[in-house]
């Protein structure tokens, strides 16, 4: 992930925090820019949700998964959906806001 307005790469504890809020707008921690997220990225992570729900209830199935493991299967999920969603979204080059 990488600031559209200074060029530099955003952490990717940083990306993961921004990635987390609702309101889409993340602010830049080297120039202080705001960015907001795209629709098309809301999308991608919904999806990407999405997925992880239907590949949790499709392992539950499949493999007769107890209560507890299955929680702790979906803890697993939820964890890997977080850390791959700032990968999935990307600051949106047509919704910076340009300061003068
Ligand atoms: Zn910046």
């Amino acid at each position: 992930m990488r600031c559209k307005t200074c060029g530099r790469s955003w952490t990717f504890g940083k990306a993961l925090l921004s990635s987390m809020k609702v309101t889409g707008k993340k602010q830049c921690p080297h120039c202080g820019a705001e960015h907001y997220s795209t629709k098309r990225a809301y999308h991608r992570s919904g999806i990407l949700a999405l997925t992880a729900f239907f590949v949790f209830m499709f392992l539950i199935e499949t493999f007769q998964m107890r209560l507890t493991s299955a929680l702790f299967f979906a803890v697993f999920l939820l964890v890997i959906v977080l850390f791959v969603q700032p990968l999935v979204i990307h600051l949106a080059d047509e919704e910076v806001l340009h300061k003068e």
